[in-house]
């Protein structure tokens, strides 16, 4: 099936060179982000012989919520179709919780990060990961990936111009559909767009280095986040396959080349494993690794699926984990376990959708 582009695949500008006049582009992108229209029946100050025209070739959305899942934390999980039947999930989080004064007025509101997928599947094939034993589909287009935004926002009445951050880290690499990432991300910044400038957007890479080198060439502010879940290159190897091509040396090499904000830190993703990688040994070892680097870890308890070939681990060592890292310098947190009355892994609602489908 040949997908049809949607008008969220387009910058401003890319926009203004197929709608005349440019004011006209501007009008639509504003239906589009600030009123997250989903039909051109929305755009009521466009001219119809515009929109009869754009509808042939342009959807205004390429996706739809099909299935949502809401935790008692304020996470709320998404499953999303796209226009050829497909499925990708985006996940809305509450990050901190709406602040007020004594006489009940807000002092400061809710803060949310979405998390968003990039491909359908994922060519990477991590042994711990549920998106990988689907195996890749295809990329999303960048209006896929700005389409889960909008979609989240809309759910979620936000408006567009409150601020929230965004994540890839949900189903697939974003470095394996990096032109795309890229054109979303530029999407996400426009000024009469949502605004979400790099500094917001966090790109979280299972480390491919020379894409990382790349993105870092794009130069478009981002921050990155490294899936390192290993510290020794075999044990690596066998939960992310692709580290024999790109080795742990070389991701870090690629970090340190990597264009950061003097202010920020490089996020270090460490997927706690039992008896795989949670001892303090390894702990040890990753203390030594990223000496020098700008770095801050975010520990992750493995979160087992039904068939998972792994354990999570036990809160004691994930605690002596973390005070070891501490002790010796290291800024390191633990992934509060969002969702977790729901399907809280990356993949683990679209499994359970296709289950139900199968049965
Ligand atoms: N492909 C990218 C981004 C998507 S994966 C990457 O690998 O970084 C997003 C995150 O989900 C990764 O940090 C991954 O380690 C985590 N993840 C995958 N399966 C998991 C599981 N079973 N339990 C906990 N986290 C998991
Ligand atoms: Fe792909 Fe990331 Fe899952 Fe690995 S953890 S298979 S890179 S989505």
């Amino acid at each position: 099936m040949s997908l049809k582009p949607s008008l969220l695949d387009f910058t401003l500008k890319e926009l203004q060179s197929i709608v005349k006049p440019s004011f006209r582009a501007k009008q639509i992108y504003g239906w589009l982000y600030h009123h997250y229209a989903e039909n051109y029946e929305a755009m009521k100050n466009i001219p119809k012989a515009l929109k009869e025209e754009l509808e042939e070739k342009y959807l205004v959305s390429p996706l739809h919520i099909i299935k949502k899942e809401i935790s008692s934390d304020g996470t709320i999980k998404y499953l999303l179709e796209l226009q050829d039947g497909k499925t990708i999930e985006a996940v809305w989080l509450k990050m901190k919780e709406t602040q007020y004064d004594e006489a009940g007025q807000i002092t400061q509101e809710a803060k949310y990060t979405i998390c968003v997928s990039t491909q359908v599947g994922c060519k990477v094939g991590c042994s711990f990961c549920l998106t990988a034993k689907g195996g890749f589909t295809r990329d999303l287009s960048a209006g896929e990936i700005v389409g889960q935004v909008v979609a989240l926002k809309r759910d979620n009445e936000h408006k567009h111009n409150r601020m929230l951050n965004i994540v890839y880290m949900g189903m697939g690499e974003p470095l394996d559909n990096l032109d795309n990432l890229a054109k979303a991300i530029e999407i996400f910044q426009e000024d009469d767009g949502l605004c979400i400038s790099g500094k917001r957007q966090t790109v979280s890479t299972s480390g491919l280095s020379s894409k990382i080198d790349k993105l870092g060439e794009m130069d478009l502010g981002v921050h990155i986040a490294i899936s390192l879940h290993a510290v020794d290159d075999e044990l690596r190897t066998e939960l992310i396959p692709m580290n024999k091509a790109h080795n742990i040396q070389s991701i870090i090499d690629a970090v340190k080349r990597f264009p950061i904000d003097t202010r920020k830190r490089v996020m270090f993703e460490y997927l706690v494993i039992k008896n795989k990688n949670d001892d303090i040994a390894s702990a040890k070892k990753l203390v030594k690794l990223l000496s020098g680097i700008k770095a801050k870890v975010n520990l992750i308890y493995f979160n087992p699926y039904p068939g998972s070939d792994y354990d999570r681990p036990t809160r004691e060592d994930m605690i002596a984990f973390q005070e070891y890292l501490v002790k010796h310098g290291l800024l390191c947190t633990i992934r509060d376990s969002k969702g977790i009355d729901i399907s809280a892994a990356c993949g683990q609602l679209k499994e359970q959708e296709s289950k139900q489908k199968e049965i």
